[in-house]
C-alpha cells in the first residue's frame, strides 16, 4: 500500500517511517483488541479526503459558512444511513468520539447535580459513566449497579430498580465496554420509566453486531437515546454519533449541545467515512460479518472452558471475552499481555469484576474478535488462535511452546492477509 503514502514517502520521512512501520505491525500480528478493527479502503480514503479543509459549523441547510453545497449532501447522506442501520427516528454524526458524544448526552438530557445510574466500571462499565478521575463527575452525580452473579453476567435488576427508587436517577446507562453478555433492555427501560429517568444505552462496543442484526437492538425496547463510536464493531472511522429513537425535543437538545454547545467545526472528512461505513454495515454482506463474529467468540469461549480457565460471566453473548488468568493460571493480567504480544497476539489487561490485584497488573486478560473476522478467521482459525493463547498461558517458561506458538501465529497471519478491501 505504499501508492497510498506516497507523498508522505517524499515529503516527511519521519512520519513515513512510523506509517510503515504500523502497517507492518498490523499485517503481521493477530489483533484481538476488541474495541479495534480494519476500516475498508474506501473509509479510509473518505477519512483522507479534501472535506477535511472545510468549515462547516452548524447543520445542513443551517450552516454559518458559504460553500456547504456538498458538505451538506455528506452530512445528509451519513444523517439517512444512520437512522436506516439503527431504526433511529434522529442522529447526529458530529461528535468527535465515543466520550465526546457522552458528554453531550450528559448536558442535553441533565442538569449540573443531576444523577445517573450507569454500570459499574470494574463490572464492565466505561470510564465516561463517570469513573472519579473523568471531569464530568464534577458536575453530574454517578451511582452504579453491579452483577449479581459473575459467574453468569446477570445484572443485578432488582437492587438496581432499589437504588433507582431511593436515588432517583435522570438516566439509567446501560452499556459497557467489558461485559459478554446480552442485557435485559426490557428491565432497564420498565426501571427508568418508574422514576421517571430516560433510558440510554452507550452502545460503543456492539454498535456493528446491533447494527448487522447479530444483537438486539435496544430501540426496540423503548430506550430513548443510544451513544456510540463508529470505530469499533461498526468498523468505520474513529468517531463518536449520537441516536434519538423517537423524540423530536430530545433530539433537537442534543444537537444544540453538540453544536454551538461543546464543539466547533464538524470533521467533515470523518462524517464521510462514517458515511462510507454505514454504507457498507447496509448491506447484506455485514450481515455475514457480525453474525461471523459471534461464531468466532464463541469458538475461542470453547476452548477457554475446555480447557478449564475462568472465563467472567461464564463466557460470551458478544464479541468479546473476559479471563481470570490470575485465578486459573497464577499469570497476571500485565504478565499475559507481556507473553502474548511476544507470539504476536495483541489484546489488553484488564481488571475483573471484584479484582484482589492493582488496575495497572489485574487479574484478567480481554480480547474479543472483531479484527480477526474483518481478516477472514473462521471458527476453525480462532479455535487454533485461542489455543496457541492457551497453551503459551498454561507454559510461559518453556522455549518449545514459546517458538511454536509464535510460528503457528505467523503462519495464520501470513495465510490471512488484511483482505484487499481492507489493505
Ligand atoms: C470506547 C468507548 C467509549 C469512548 O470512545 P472514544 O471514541 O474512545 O472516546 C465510550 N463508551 C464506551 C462504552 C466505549 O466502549
Amino acid at each position: 500500500m505504499e501508492d497510498f503514502y506516497a507523498h508522505i514517502a517524499e515529503e516527511d520521512s519521519e512520519i513515513y517511517k512510523a506509517l510503515q512501520g504500523e502497517e507492518n505491525r498490523e499485517a503481521l500480528g493477530l489483533e484481538l483488541i476488541p474495541s479495534e478493527n480494519y476500516v475498508s479502503r474506501a473509509v479510509r480514503e473518505a477519512s483522507g479526503s479534501i472535506l477535511t479543509n472545510k468549515y462547516s459549523e452548524g447543520y445542513p441547510g443551517k450552516r454559518y459558512y458559504g460553500g456547504q453545497e456538498f458538505t451538506d449532501a455528506v452530512e445528509m447522506i451519513a444523517l439517512e444511513r444512520a437512522k436506516k442501520l439503527f431504526g433511529a427516528g434522529y442522529a447526529n454524526v458530529q461528535p468527535l468520539g465515543g466520550a465526546n458524544a457522552n458528554i453531550a448526552m450528559y448536558f442535553a438530557l441533565l442538569e449540573p447535580g443531576d444523577t445517573v445510574l450507569g454500570m459499574d466500571l470494574s463490572h464492565g462499565g466505561h470510564l465516561t459513566h463517570g469513573h472519579p478521575v473523568t471531569y464530568i463527575t464534577k458536575i453530574f452525580n454517578f451511582v452504579r449497579y453491579k452483577m449479581r452473579n459473575i459467574e453468569t453476567g446477570e445484572i443485578d435488576y432488582e437492587e438496581m430498580h432499589a437504588i433507582a427508587k431511593k436515588v432517583r436517577p435522570k438516566i439509567v446507562l446501560a452499556g459497557f465496554s467489558a461485559y459478554p453478555r446480552e442485557l435485559d433492555y426490557k428491565k432497564f427501560v420498565d426501571i427508568a420509566r418508574d422514576v421517571g429517568a430516560y433510558a440510554v444505552m452507550d452502545i460503543a462496543h456492539i454498535a456493528g453486531l446491533i447494527a448487522g442484526k447479530a444483537a438486539k437492538n435496544p430501540f426496540d425496547y423503548g430506550f430513548d437515546v443510544m451513544t456510540t463510536t463508529t470505530h469499533k464493531t461498526l468498523r468505520g472511522p474513529r468517531g463518536g454519533m449520537i441516536l434519538t429513537r423517537e423524540s423530536e425535543e430530545i433530539a433537537r437538545k442534543i444537537d444544540k449541545t453538540v453544536f454551538p454547545g461543546f464543539q466547533g467545526g464538524p470533521h467533515m472528512h470523518t462524517i464521510a467515512a462514517k458515511a462510507v461505513a454505514f454504507g457498507e454495515a447496509l448491506r447484506p454482506s455485514f450481515k455475514t460479518y457480525a453474525l461471523q463474529i459471534l461464531r468466532n467468540a464463541k469458538a475461542m469461549e470453547d476452548v477457554f472452558k475446555r480447557e478449564g480457565i475462568r472465563l467472567l460471566a461464564g463466557g460470551t453473548d458478544n464479541h468479546l471475552l473476559l479471563a481470570d488468568v490470575y485465578g486459573s493460571l497464577g499469570i497476571s493480567g500485565k504478565e499475559a499481555e507481556e507473553i502474548l504480544d511476544e507470539a504476536g497476539i495483541t489484546l489488553n489487561k484488564n481488571a475483573i469484576a471484584n479484582d484482589t490485584r492493582s488496575p495497572m497488573d489485574p487479574s484478567g486478560i480481554r480480547f474479543g474478535t472483531p479484527a480477526i473476522t474483518t481478516r477472514g478467521l473462521k471458527e476453525k482459525e480462532s479455535l487454533r488462535v485461542a489455543q496457541s493463547m492457551v497453551d503459551i498461558l498454561k507454559h510461559p517458561k518453556d522455549q518449545q511452546v514459546r517458538k511454536s506458538t509464535q510460528e503457528a501465529i505467523k503462519e495464520l497471519s501470513t495465510t490471512f492477509p488484511i483482505p484487499e478491501r481492507f489493505a
